[in-house]
Protein backbone atom coordinates (compact mmCIF):
# COMPACT_ATOMS: atom_id res chain seq x y z
CA UNK A 1 0.00 0.00 0.00
CA UNK A 2 2.58 2.35 1.06
CA UNK A 3 5.03 1.45 -1.77
CA UNK A 4 2.21 2.05 -4.35
CA UNK A 5 1.50 5.16 -3.07
CA UNK A 6 4.55 6.22 -3.34
CA UNK A 7 5.14 5.39 -7.06
CA UNK A 8 1.91 7.21 -7.74
CA UNK A 9 3.22 10.20 -6.17
CA UNK A 10 6.19 10.16 -7.95
CA UNK A 11 5.06 10.10 -11.73
CA UNK A 12 2.56 12.93 -10.20
CA UNK A 13 5.21 14.91 -9.24
CA UNK A 14 7.39 14.23 -12.65
CA UNK A 15 4.28 14.25 -14.80
CA UNK A 16 2.69 17.38 -13.90
CA UNK A 17 2.36 20.76 -16.55
CA UNK A 18 3.93 23.79 -15.06
CA UNK A 19 3.96 27.45 -16.81
CA UNK A 20 5.70 29.27 -13.70
CA UNK A 21 8.66 31.17 -14.85
CA UNK A 22 12.23 30.31 -13.43
CA UNK A 23 15.65 31.09 -13.62
CA UNK A 24 16.24 27.92 -16.11
CA UNK A 25 16.47 28.31 -19.82
CA UNK A 26 13.46 27.51 -21.31
CA UNK A 27 13.33 25.37 -24.25
CA UNK A 28 9.77 24.18 -25.09
CA UNK A 29 10.27 23.53 -28.67
CA UNK A 30 12.80 20.75 -28.28
CA UNK A 31 12.06 17.54 -25.58
CA UNK A 32 15.79 16.21 -25.06
CA UNK A 33 16.60 12.80 -24.44
CA UNK A 34 15.38 11.09 -21.77
CA UNK A 35 15.74 8.11 -19.69
CA UNK A 36 13.75 6.59 -16.77
CA UNK A 37 14.50 3.61 -14.25
CA UNK A 38 12.74 2.07 -11.43
CA UNK A 39 14.42 0.60 -8.61
CA UNK A 40 13.53 -1.12 -5.58
CA UNK A 41 16.41 -0.24 -2.73
CA UNK A 42 16.42 0.64 1.10
CA UNK A 43 13.42 -1.00 1.82
CA UNK A 44 11.51 1.32 -0.40
CA UNK A 45 10.86 1.89 -4.70
CA UNK A 46 12.91 4.49 -6.38
CA UNK A 47 12.39 6.08 -9.71
CA UNK A 48 14.96 8.31 -11.80
CA UNK A 49 14.20 10.25 -14.66
CA UNK A 50 16.72 12.64 -16.33
CA UNK A 51 16.80 14.32 -19.54
CA UNK A 52 19.95 15.37 -21.72
CA UNK A 53 22.27 13.64 -24.42
CA UNK A 54 23.35 11.26 -21.57
CA UNK A 55 20.72 10.69 -19.71
CA UNK A 56 20.99 6.83 -20.39
CA UNK A 57 24.58 6.18 -19.28
CA UNK A 58 23.59 9.25 -16.22
CA UNK A 59 20.56 6.80 -15.02
CA UNK A 60 22.32 3.69 -15.29
CA UNK A 61 24.94 5.81 -13.25
CA UNK A 62 22.53 6.87 -10.61
CA UNK A 63 21.23 3.15 -10.30
CA UNK A 64 24.51 1.84 -9.58
CA UNK A 65 25.29 4.29 -7.02
CA UNK A 66 22.19 3.68 -5.53
CA UNK A 67 22.43 -0.29 -4.91
CA UNK A 68 26.24 0.38 -3.72
CA UNK A 69 24.95 3.03 -1.23
CA UNK A 70 22.24 0.13 -0.23
CA UNK A 71 24.95 -1.91 0.09
CA UNK A 72 26.90 0.06 2.51
CA UNK A 73 24.45 1.63 4.93
CA UNK A 74 21.82 -1.10 5.15
CA UNK A 75 21.85 -2.15 8.75
CA UNK A 76 20.76 -5.95 8.36
CA UNK A 77 23.02 -7.18 5.73
CA UNK A 78 25.74 -8.79 6.97
CA UNK A 79 28.14 -7.64 4.63
CA UNK A 80 27.50 -3.95 4.75
CA UNK A 81 29.76 -1.22 6.30
CA UNK A 82 27.30 -0.27 8.86
CA UNK A 83 26.50 -3.85 10.01
CA UNK A 84 30.31 -4.73 10.73
CA UNK A 85 31.10 -1.02 12.32
CA UNK A 86 27.94 -1.88 15.06
CA UNK A 87 29.00 -5.65 15.04
CA UNK A 88 32.78 -3.80 16.31
CA UNK A 89 34.25 -5.94 13.39
CA UNK A 90 35.22 -2.61 11.64
CA UNK A 91 36.74 0.86 12.74
CA UNK A 92 37.78 1.77 9.41
CA UNK A 93 35.12 4.35 7.40
CA UNK A 94 34.77 4.98 3.87
CA UNK A 95 34.08 8.93 2.82
CA UNK A 96 30.37 8.01 2.40
CA UNK A 97 29.39 6.68 5.99
CA UNK A 98 32.14 9.52 7.59
CA UNK A 99 30.19 12.56 5.85
CA UNK A 100 26.53 10.85 7.31
CA UNK A 101 28.44 10.76 10.45
CA UNK A 102 29.17 14.49 10.60
CA UNK A 103 26.29 15.51 9.03
CA UNK A 104 23.95 13.01 11.36
CA UNK A 105 26.16 14.09 15.02
CA UNK A 106 26.08 18.29 13.76
CA UNK A 107 21.94 17.25 13.33
CA UNK A 108 21.64 15.92 16.56
CA UNK A 109 23.84 18.56 18.50
CA UNK A 110 21.77 21.05 16.29
CA UNK A 111 17.94 19.09 17.24
CA UNK A 112 19.14 18.89 20.64
CA UNK A 113 18.78 15.28 20.23
CA UNK A 114 15.43 15.27 18.66
CA UNK A 115 17.73 13.61 15.50
CA UNK A 116 19.75 10.74 16.49
CA UNK A 117 21.42 7.86 14.72
CA UNK A 118 22.48 5.49 17.69
CA UNK A 119 18.41 5.08 18.30
CA UNK A 120 18.53 1.42 16.27
CA UNK A 121 18.43 -0.48 19.60
CA UNK A 122 15.61 1.06 20.20
CA UNK A 123 14.03 0.61 17.10
CA UNK A 124 15.44 -3.31 17.26
CA UNK A 125 13.27 -3.47 20.55
CA UNK A 126 9.87 -2.40 18.64
CA UNK A 127 10.24 -4.75 16.18
CA UNK A 128 10.48 -2.13 13.09
CA UNK A 129 13.67 -3.58 12.09
CA UNK A 130 12.43 -6.85 11.14
CA UNK A 131 8.56 -6.40 10.96
CA UNK A 132 8.08 -8.53 14.22
CA UNK A 133 6.26 -6.08 15.82
CA UNK A 134 5.22 -5.29 19.55
CA UNK A 135 5.24 -2.62 22.34
CA UNK A 136 8.37 -3.12 24.59
CA UNK A 137 8.48 -3.06 28.26
CA UNK A 138 8.86 0.78 29.53
CA UNK A 139 11.54 -0.43 31.81
CA UNK A 140 13.73 -2.21 29.29
CA UNK A 141 12.94 1.08 27.34
CA UNK A 142 14.75 3.26 29.73
CA UNK A 143 17.40 0.74 29.81
CA UNK A 144 18.38 0.92 26.16
CA UNK A 145 17.64 4.54 26.43
CA UNK A 146 20.93 5.12 28.39
CA UNK A 147 23.07 3.85 25.04
CA UNK A 148 21.18 6.45 23.25
CA UNK A 149 23.17 9.71 22.55
CA UNK A 150 26.00 10.86 20.03
CA UNK A 151 28.54 10.43 23.15
CA UNK A 152 28.51 6.71 22.59
CA UNK A 153 30.02 7.46 18.88
CA UNK A 154 33.98 8.21 19.19
CA UNK A 155 34.72 9.37 16.07
CA UNK A 156 38.09 10.44 14.61
CA UNK A 157 37.72 12.75 11.81
CA UNK A 158 41.11 12.91 10.43
CA UNK A 159 41.68 8.91 10.71
CA UNK A 160 38.21 8.35 9.40
CA UNK A 161 38.06 5.42 12.09
CA UNK A 162 34.82 5.34 14.32
CA UNK A 163 34.48 2.96 17.72
CA UNK A 164 31.08 2.46 19.60
CA UNK A 165 30.72 1.83 23.29
CA UNK A 166 29.18 -1.18 24.10
CA UNK A 167 25.69 -1.24 23.33
CA UNK A 168 25.45 1.55 21.05
CA UNK A 169 24.65 0.84 17.74
CA UNK A 170 24.15 3.12 14.85
CA UNK A 171 21.08 3.71 12.00
CA UNK A 172 21.03 6.45 9.11
CA UNK A 173 17.95 5.08 8.09
CA UNK A 174 16.83 8.64 8.76
CA UNK A 175 19.17 10.54 6.53
CA UNK A 176 20.51 7.58 4.10
CA UNK A 177 17.65 8.09 1.33
CA UNK A 178 18.55 11.93 1.23
CA UNK A 179 22.70 11.38 1.28
CA UNK A 180 21.92 9.15 -1.91
CA UNK A 181 19.42 11.67 -3.80
CA UNK A 182 22.69 14.17 -3.29
CA UNK A 183 24.82 11.88 -4.73
CA UNK A 184 23.34 11.21 -7.97
CA UNK A 185 22.53 15.01 -8.03
CA UNK A 186 26.15 15.02 -8.24
CA UNK A 187 26.40 12.23 -10.77
CA UNK A 188 24.02 13.89 -13.13
CA UNK A 189 26.17 17.13 -13.08
CA UNK A 190 28.99 14.92 -14.70
CA UNK A 191 27.17 13.76 -17.24
CA UNK A 192 25.51 16.13 -19.58
CA UNK A 193 21.85 16.37 -17.92
CA UNK A 194 19.77 19.03 -18.55
CA UNK A 195 17.08 18.77 -15.75
CA UNK A 196 15.99 15.36 -13.91
CA UNK A 197 14.25 14.57 -11.20
CA UNK A 198 14.56 11.48 -8.33
CA UNK A 199 12.44 9.74 -6.18
CA UNK A 200 13.29 7.68 -3.50
CA UNK A 201 10.32 6.72 -1.54
CA UNK A 202 9.46 10.11 0.35
CA UNK A 203 12.39 11.39 -0.80
CA UNK A 204 12.12 14.10 -4.36
CA UNK A 205 15.28 15.79 -5.39
CA UNK A 206 15.66 17.69 -8.48
CA UNK A 207 18.05 18.71 -10.71
CA UNK A 208 17.29 22.27 -12.38
CA UNK A 209 13.85 22.81 -13.86
CA UNK A 210 11.81 20.72 -16.02
CA UNK A 211 13.39 20.13 -19.73
CA UNK A 212 10.41 22.65 -20.57
CA UNK A 213 11.64 25.29 -18.31
CA UNK A 214 9.28 25.50 -15.81
CA UNK A 215 9.37 24.27 -12.30
CA UNK A 216 9.05 21.03 -10.94
CA UNK A 217 5.56 20.45 -9.18
CA UNK A 218 6.23 18.40 -5.99
CA UNK A 219 2.85 16.88 -4.62
CA UNK A 220 2.73 16.28 -0.96
CA UNK A 221 0.59 13.87 0.32
CA UNK A 222 -2.30 14.04 2.58
CA UNK A 223 -1.00 12.20 5.89
CA UNK A 224 -4.47 11.54 6.93
CA UNK A 225 -5.62 8.65 5.33
CA UNK A 226 -9.11 8.34 6.08
CA UNK A 227 -9.44 11.62 4.62
CA UNK A 228 -10.93 12.31 0.52
CA UNK A 229 -7.70 14.24 -0.62
CA UNK A 230 -4.69 12.47 -2.54
CA UNK A 231 -2.56 15.43 -1.37
CA UNK A 232 -2.95 18.55 0.96
CA UNK A 233 -0.78 20.61 -1.69
CA UNK A 234 1.99 21.61 -4.27
CA UNK A 235 5.28 22.64 -3.80
CA UNK A 236 6.80 24.26 -6.91
CA UNK A 237 10.81 24.17 -7.50
CA UNK A 238 13.94 23.45 -9.23
CA UNK A 239 17.06 22.22 -7.91
CA UNK A 240 15.68 21.01 -4.62
CA UNK A 241 15.43 18.58 -2.35
CA UNK A 242 11.59 18.03 -1.38
CA UNK A 243 11.58 15.43 1.78
CA UNK A 244 8.91 14.22 3.65
CA UNK A 245 8.39 11.99 6.93
CA UNK A 246 5.27 10.90 8.68
CA UNK A 247 4.08 8.39 11.17
CA UNK A 248 1.73 7.15 8.31
CA UNK A 249 4.50 5.54 6.69
CA UNK A 250 5.23 3.13 8.47
CA UNK A 251 3.44 1.98 11.79
CA UNK A 252 1.87 -1.03 13.71
CA UNK A 253 -1.53 -1.15 15.20
CA UNK A 254 -1.64 -2.89 18.92
CA UNK A 255 -4.83 -2.84 21.27
CA UNK A 256 -6.20 -0.22 19.08
CA UNK A 257 -3.22 2.18 18.99
CA UNK A 258 -0.94 2.95 16.24
CA UNK A 259 2.65 3.01 16.78
CA UNK A 260 4.50 4.36 14.18
CA UNK A 261 8.81 4.45 13.49
CA UNK A 262 10.21 7.96 13.83
CA UNK A 263 11.34 7.98 18.24
CA UNK A 264 11.51 10.33 20.31
CA UNK A 265 14.83 9.99 21.57
CA UNK A 266 13.56 10.96 24.88
CA UNK A 267 11.11 8.70 26.00
CA UNK A 268 11.77 5.57 23.26
CA UNK A 269 8.27 6.28 22.33
CA UNK A 270 7.09 6.64 19.20
CA UNK A 271 6.59 10.64 19.01
CA UNK A 272 3.20 12.09 19.17
CA UNK A 273 3.94 16.04 19.16
CA UNK A 274 0.75 16.80 17.23
CA UNK A 275 2.04 16.75 14.02
CA UNK A 276 1.08 14.33 10.88
CA UNK A 277 3.88 14.86 8.39
CA UNK A 278 6.98 16.95 7.95
CA UNK A 279 8.33 18.39 4.78
CA UNK A 280 11.56 20.22 4.18
CA UNK A 281 12.38 21.67 0.83
CA UNK A 282 16.40 22.08 0.58
CA UNK A 283 19.16 22.21 -1.63
CA UNK A 284 20.84 19.69 0.39
CA UNK A 285 19.60 16.07 0.57
CA UNK A 286 20.93 14.72 3.57
CA UNK A 287 20.27 17.78 5.95
CA UNK A 288 16.33 18.00 4.05
CA UNK A 289 16.11 14.50 4.92
CA UNK A 290 17.47 14.33 8.80
CA UNK A 291 15.81 17.61 9.84
CA UNK A 292 11.87 16.17 8.39
CA UNK A 293 12.94 13.13 11.68
CA UNK A 294 14.19 15.64 13.72
CA UNK A 295 11.04 18.34 13.15
CA UNK A 296 8.75 15.68 13.57
CA UNK A 297 9.83 14.97 16.38
CA UNK A 298 10.00 18.32 17.96
CA UNK A 299 6.62 19.03 16.58
CA UNK A 300 4.71 22.40 16.03
CA UNK A 301 6.24 25.41 17.86
CA UNK A 302 9.79 23.80 18.12
CA UNK A 303 9.94 23.29 14.47
CA UNK A 304 8.64 26.67 13.55
CA UNK A 305 11.49 27.92 16.31
CA UNK A 306 13.89 25.45 15.00
CA UNK A 307 13.28 26.83 11.56
CA UNK A 308 13.10 30.30 12.82
CA UNK A 309 16.73 30.03 14.11
CA UNK A 310 18.34 27.67 10.94
CA UNK A 311 15.86 28.12 7.92
CA UNK A 312 17.78 30.90 6.56
CA UNK A 313 20.98 29.16 6.87
CA UNK A 314 24.27 28.99 8.97
CA UNK A 315 27.57 27.80 8.65
CA UNK A 316 26.60 24.39 9.04
CA UNK A 317 23.11 23.95 7.75
CA UNK A 318 21.80 24.83 4.40
CA UNK A 319 18.62 27.26 4.13
CA UNK A 320 15.44 25.43 4.08
CA UNK A 321 11.79 25.64 4.02
CA UNK A 322 9.15 23.48 5.68
CA UNK A 323 5.47 22.58 5.25
CA UNK A 324 4.29 20.92 8.35
CA UNK A 325 0.64 18.82 8.20
CA UNK A 326 -0.28 19.06 12.13
CA UNK A 327 -2.57 16.11 13.59
CA UNK A 328 -5.81 17.98 13.03
CA UNK A 329 -5.01 18.38 9.29
CA UNK A 330 -4.19 21.87 9.39
CA UNK A 331 -0.93 23.53 6.68
CA UNK A 332 1.51 25.38 8.09
CA UNK A 333 4.26 26.75 5.94
CA UNK A 334 6.90 28.88 6.36
CA UNK A 335 7.81 32.56 4.08
CA UNK A 336 10.17 31.29 2.07
CA UNK A 337 8.04 28.67 0.35
CA UNK A 338 4.31 30.63 0.17
CA UNK A 339 4.69 31.26 -3.50
CA UNK A 340 5.80 28.34 -4.45
CA UNK A 341 3.01 26.42 -2.37
CA UNK A 342 -0.43 25.49 -3.97
CA UNK A 343 -3.55 23.90 -1.40
CA UNK A 344 -7.17 23.94 -1.34
CA UNK A 345 -6.39 24.20 2.46
CA UNK A 346 -6.46 26.98 4.50
CA UNK A 347 -2.65 27.86 4.94
CA UNK A 348 -0.74 29.59 7.81
CA UNK A 349 2.23 31.02 6.69
CA UNK A 350 5.18 31.23 9.32
CA UNK A 351 7.58 34.68 8.99
CA UNK A 352 10.76 35.44 10.80
P1 LIG B 1 11.35 7.32 6.06
O1 LIG B 1 12.72 6.73 5.96
O2 LIG B 1 10.27 6.34 6.33
O3 LIG B 1 11.04 8.22 4.93
P2 LIG B 1 12.46 9.05 8.08
O4 LIG B 1 13.39 9.78 7.18
O5 LIG B 1 11.77 9.91 9.09
O6 LIG B 1 11.35 8.27 7.33
O7 LIG B 1 13.32 7.97 8.83
C1 LIG B 1 12.76 7.10 9.74
C2 LIG B 1 13.80 6.10 10.14
O8 LIG B 1 14.83 6.75 10.87
C3 LIG B 1 13.28 5.04 11.08
O9 LIG B 1 12.83 3.94 10.37
C4 LIG B 1 14.50 4.73 11.95
O10 LIG B 1 15.35 3.84 11.28
C5 LIG B 1 15.18 6.05 12.06
N1 LIG B 1 14.74 6.91 13.18
C6 LIG B 1 13.60 6.86 13.92
N2 LIG B 1 13.56 7.85 14.84
C7 LIG B 1 14.72 8.57 14.67
C8 LIG B 1 15.28 9.72 15.31
N3 LIG B 1 14.63 10.36 16.30
N4 LIG B 1 16.47 10.15 14.88
C9 LIG B 1 17.14 9.53 13.87
N5 LIG B 1 16.68 8.45 13.24
C10 LIG B 1 15.47 7.97 13.62
MG1 LIG C 1 14.32 11.68 7.45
Amino acid sequence: MRINRKILLAIAGAAFMGVTVSGCKADVDSKPQSAYEEVFAMDTYMTITAYGRESDMAVEAAKKEIYRLDEMLSVSNEASEVYAINSGKEDNVSTDVASLILTSVMMNEKTKGAFDITIYPIMQEWGFTTREYSVPEESVLKELLKNVGKDGIFFDKNKSTIKLKEGVKIDFGAVAKGYTSARIIDIFKKYDVESAIVSLGGNIHTYNCKYDGSKWKIAIENPNKSSEDEYVGVVHVEGKAVVTSGGYERYFIEDGKIYHHIIDPTTGYPSEAGLASVTVISENGAQADALTTALFVMGKERAVDFWNSYGSGDNEIDEFEIVLVDDEGKVIVSDGIEADFESDRDVVVVSR
